[in-house]
């Protein structure tokens, strides 16, 4: 059993699609058993929140909008869908297309864009981009199905990142793909509430539904196809001479994520490394590159130092004071205090001397945790065992990952 995952730019335009049916189909007769995961054409995502938000705005002119993102789907079918099965297919996209002029209309009307229907109008996206595909190779002759992850994936009701519920999921997972002897197309990203109400996993998180899929059946290994060879030792607009690497470890290539480099929704690690299921990451448009492999086979290679990666525009926040040093339960109280208003740090240092301790933050949290910082330290400011707290601003963070 293998997952694959196919990026928006993939399943982007007729030519990509193309090729994304050929590797499909390539799996097929191999006889390799696969899941595939799908996101939105690419800019469906974006171009489904402009409109939620125009029309919110009473902007009418999503309704142009929506016409173009229409003939962009029908064009895949008049492409690729053979033509005796077109008919039955353009009237249940039309049918997925009414009820997203519906919704819009709704939200027009109301005048009011809730994170909650945000998550429902941001669906459509993968719902429709899931089904022409599937449709495209049913009419090739493949033996296929089409899942909509909400049956299968249940979250709690965070809209617009929503936790997954692990113990349901798996276990319906596991249920729906029992007996399964066709090749699976699921819709990336999307999942449902206890309420069965839609919800998303986070921005790009399609990733992380190929990843969820591939634990819960302990697939041999992830494919996530994506635009770039692979994780790369830079980010390649600052860094000129970066390449991409061929192996990385799980830590690694979490760290990289994390710190920047984009090519993977970063929670989509964890179920791979919890099973250790290997990942790789190719490019839909250069097929001859292997790409990355994300494994625990920690092989030897000449670079000690996986890579390089960088935070643009973090503040710097600086706590000393001689009264600090050899006092324990200073840096307990700081970190407690933040973390009671829900402050999540970047990266923090502590002076060997322990005259200092620095923490790194998103500039937008800098004022107010420097509130916090001040009240809780009250009394040390006061008698001058801690000096006034410093922000620093306009900085990077600079991550070297080995
Ligand atoms: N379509 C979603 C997004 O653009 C999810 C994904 O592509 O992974 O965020
Ligand atoms: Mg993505």
């Amino acid at each position: 059993m293998k997952v694959l995952k196919f990026g928006g730019t993939s399943v982007g335009q007729v030519e990509s699609i193309k090729t994304v049916l050929g590797i499909i189909k390539n799996n097929i007769d191999s006889k390799q058993k696969q899941v595939i995961v799908l996101s939105a054409m690419g800019g469906v995502t974006n171009i489904l929140v402009e409109m939620g938000k125009k029309a919110s705005i009473s902007d009418e002119t999503y309704k142009i909008t929506l016409n173009l993102i229409e003939s962009k789907h029908y064009e895949v079918i008049t492409s690729l869908v053979e033509i005796k099965a077109q008919s039955k297919v353009f009237a249940n996209v039309k049918l997925i297309f009414n009820e997203l002029e519906d919704l819009l209309n709704g939200i027009y009307l109301i005048r009011e864009l809730s994170i909650r229907t945000l998550d429902l109008l941001m669906s459509f996206g993968e719902r429709l981009s899931t089904y022409i595909v599937f449709e495209c190779l049913k009419s090739m002759g493949e033996n296929v199905e089409f899942v909509d992850a909400r049956k299968i994936i249940t979250t709690d009701s965070n809209f617009g990142y929503a936790k997954v519920n692990f113990k349901e999921t798996n276990q319906n997972i596991s249920d729906h793909f029992k007996d399964n002897k066709s090749t699976s197309l699921v819709t990336g990203f999307i999942a449902a509430s206890p309420e069965n109400e839609t919800t998303t996993l986070g921005r790009g998180g399609s990733d992380y539904t190929a990843s969820i899929i591939a634990a819960a059946l302990s697939a041999e290994e992830i494919e996530i196809w994506t635009d770039v060879d692979g994780m790369m030792t830079a980010d390649p607009r600052i860094v000129e001479k970066a390449f991409t690497l061929p192996s990385i470890s799980y830590i690694e290539a979490m760290e990289l994520s994390h710190f920047g480099a984009k090519v993977i929704y970063p929670p989509t690690l964890q179920p791979a490394f919890a099973k250790k299921i290997p990942l790789s990451i190719k490019n839909t448009f250069n097929l001859a590159h292997p790409g990355t492999t994300v494994s625990d086979k920690n092989k030897k290679t000449d670079f000690p130092i996986k890579g390089i990666s960088s935070i643009p525009n973090v503040s710097l926040i600086n706590l000393h004071g001689s009264g600090m040093v050899g006092v324990a339960g200073v840096s307990g109280r700081l970190f407690s205090a933040l973390a009671r208003h829900k402050m999540s740090v970047i990266l923090i240092t502590q002076a060997s001397s322990e005259h200092s301790i620095c923490l790194a933050l998103d500039p937008k949290d800098a004022k107010e945790a420097t509130r916090i910082i001040e009240e809780e330290f009250e009394n040390e400011m006061a008698s001058k065992k801690i000096d006034k707290i410093v922000e620093i601003k306009d900085l990077s963070i600079i991550s070297i990952v080995g």
